[in-house]
């Protein structure tokens, strides 16, 4: 006996499969007993199962078979060591009753029987039933071997329970997780997530009620997707979160220990439990649901269909820990959401703040320039008056510098004109005034009029390929390349050719102004176009100038579909090109 039970006991230590564990102790009794037939049925509530059986020489029988419990009913020899609790012996089992005809003949042929109940906690889990083939009773001494591998079956038999509810346990885990995939990738909103995980969570535990109870304000609140509330009973269930150590429901808020209990017995502290009375519920499992952060709220189902278990408890904590995720997921997402509006806002009031400031600006631009012009006028007149001695002779120290004031006067009255322009432009720019320029005699006619204006004298060289037409706004084209080549001359203050090159491209006409003066460093190529912005030119930095001249001309050759482009060294010059399109449509399906 003692081999019997350290091969079996081995077995059942080894976690090795417990159906082969429960052929091998069958196999083993009925040598050990000198029985001809072993077998080992188990007791489920409503179904009774043969698990193992085993004959010498013979194939197992029966394995697999079930029968209803009512089966019992017509075996009065089985029913009786149920009830007894008792090991009972008698004939064949055929005997007394009605037999299943498939079994009939496997029975009959068996004239002795011992069976021994098997206790599974307060009931008869199974039975091991000896038979034999032979004239001859079971005697005493082998039916105290066979209540001793009694004791082992029930350990198999426990054995294999426990290894079927961790099966069961770990494919519905894997079910929960599946589902709650899906829930994600398919729910719209926080709401529908939660919605869907409720109906799930009261299905995997077998319940007919479910719901995410969330803390807010100190106060537990349920998710209004709850699962078998009703609006009213919702309503009902707001509960103060009870402070850290108070009772069971803090326990469950704060150190994560799950509740499951009736509610007739209560246990879920004063303020649950009187809830739940309410309400009418028969029973709880509340498990926390909380991110490493803390506690987020807590998983509850109610009304167990057949008395929560701790498997249920495993998995509704793996469902609340994957919903906690997802919840975070969800806040992060809704975090991000708030920013991106509070930017937006943020960026609304500040874009509506420059916008009034630019307007502020050209205000003060217009007033201010408008009220310049008339005294520059006025003294303009009256140095010209001088210049010809309209009003008189002048003595010769007097004469010499009214040149000097007047030329004075014609550069603030260009600063007062650009002014004007700059701050018209901000307003609203005026319409291009489109026709048909010959532009190499117009760019002509601009270069003999500031050739020899400089303060020193340069050559500045006109090139072009003959005749060439373009669309465009004249007097803006006017104004854009005097101001290329005034400037290439100012930025020259060593000398050097300027040279003025008009050239077609497909499409484009192009007005190339190159000098040999200063340069400018590539990182301030982006600021030349900014209104009143000046580079420090070093060599050049004496020379006069608003930092509005570039800016106007980019916008007069914008407003015509053009553009301007720069190239640049330092040290050794730059060349500044007007692009114009042959005609609008080429510029908006031109290339550059
Ligand atoms: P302004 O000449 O009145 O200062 P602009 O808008 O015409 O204003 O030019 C802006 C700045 O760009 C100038 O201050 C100067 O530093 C730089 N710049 C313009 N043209 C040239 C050039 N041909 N060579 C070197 N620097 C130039």
């Amino acid at each position: 006996m003692k081999d019997v039970v350290s091969t079996i006991g081995l077995d059942l230590v080894s976690g090795a499969d417990p159906h082969e564990v429960m052929l091998r102790l069958v196999a083993v009794a009925c040598q050990h007993t000198g029985a001809d037939r072993c077998t080992l049925t188990s007791l489920d509530q409503d179904v009774l199962r043969v698990e193992a059986s085993y004959q010498p020489g013979g194939a197992p029988a029966f394995i697999g078979r079930e029968f209803p419990m009512t089966y019992l009913d017509d075996q009065p020899l089985l029913r009786s060591a149920v009830e007894t609790r008792r090991i009972v012996t008698g004939g064949s089992l055929a005997e007394g009753g009605r037999i299943d005809p498939q079994l009939q003949a496997s029975l009959e042929e068996m004239h002795h029987t011992a069976i021994v109940p098997l206790p599974l906690g307060t009931r008869v889990g199974g039975v091991l039933i000896f038979s034999r083939r032979a004239d001859q009773r079971f005697e005493m001494t082998e039916l105290d071997e066979m209540q001793q591998l009694g004791i082992l079956a029930v350990l198999a038999l426990r054995n294999a329970r426990l290894v079927e509810d961790v099966r069961r346990a770990q494919a519905r885990g894997l079910e929960t997780l599946l589902l709650m995939t899906q829930f994600v990738a398919t729910s719209e909103d926080a709401a529908d997530f939660f919605g869907k995980m409720s109906e799930t969570v009261a299905g995997l535990v077998e319940a007919h009620r479910a719901v995410f109870w969330h803390i807010a304000d100190g106060r537990l609140e349920p998710h209004p997707r709850a699962f078998g509330f009703t609006q009213v009973a919702l309503a009902k269930m707001r509960l103060r979160v009870p402070a850290p150590g108070d009772d069971a429901l803090a326990e469950l808020v704060y150190a994560g220990a799950a509740l499951r209990h009736t509610v007739a017995e209560g246990g879920a502290g004063p303020v649950m439990d009187g809830l739940l009375r309410e309400l009418g519920l028969r029973d709880q499992l509340a498990v926390p649901w909380r991110t490493a952060a803390g506690p987020i709220g807590v998983l509850a189902a109610y009304d167990s269909r057949r008395g929560f278990t701790t498997q249920d408890e495993w998995i509704m904590r793996l469902a609340a820990r994957a919903s906690a995720l997802v919840w975070q997921g969800f806040e992060a997402q809704q975090r991000v959401r708030r920013l991106e509006s509070d930017e937006r806002t943020r960026l609304q009031a500040h874009a509506s703040r420059m916008a009034d400031l630019e307007r502020q600006k050209s205000e003060f631009l217009q007033l201010a320039s408008h009220e310049l012009r008339t005294p520059i006028t006025l003294v303009t007149g009256y140095l010209s008056m001088l210049e010809d001695q309209t009003l008189g002779e002048l003595p010769a120290a007097a004469a010499n510098i009214v040149p000097l004031l007047s030329s004075r006067m014609t550069q603030m009255n260009d600063l007062v004109d650009r002014l004007l322009t700059a701050s018209r432009m901000e307003d609203a720019s005026p319409p291009p005034d489109l026709a048909e320029v010959r532009v190499d005699q117009l760019v002509a006619d601009v270069v003999h009029s500031v050739d020899g204006t400089g303060p020193r004298p340069r050559r500045v060289i006109m090139g072009a390929t003959g005749e060439v037409m373009v669309r465009a706004d004249a007097e803006k084209v006017e104004t854009i390349v005097g101001n290329l080549v005034s400037n290439a001359i100012k930025y020259s203050p060593d000398g050097g050719d300027v040279r003025v090159q008009v050239s077609e491209e497909p499409g484009w006409v192009a007005i190339a102004v190159t000098d040999e003066g200063v340069g400018i460093a590539e990182s301030d190529l982006t600021k030349l176009f900014q209104p009143f912005s000046r580079i420090d030119t070093g060599a050049a930095s004496e020379v006069m100038g608003t930092g509005l001249g570039l800016y106007l001309s980019r916008n007069l050759a914008l407003l015509q579909g053009g553009d301007i482009f720069v190239e640049s060294r330092p040290g050794e010059g730059s060349t500044f090109t007007l692009r114009l399109p042959r005609s609008l449509r080429e510029a908006a399906g031109g290339n550059r």
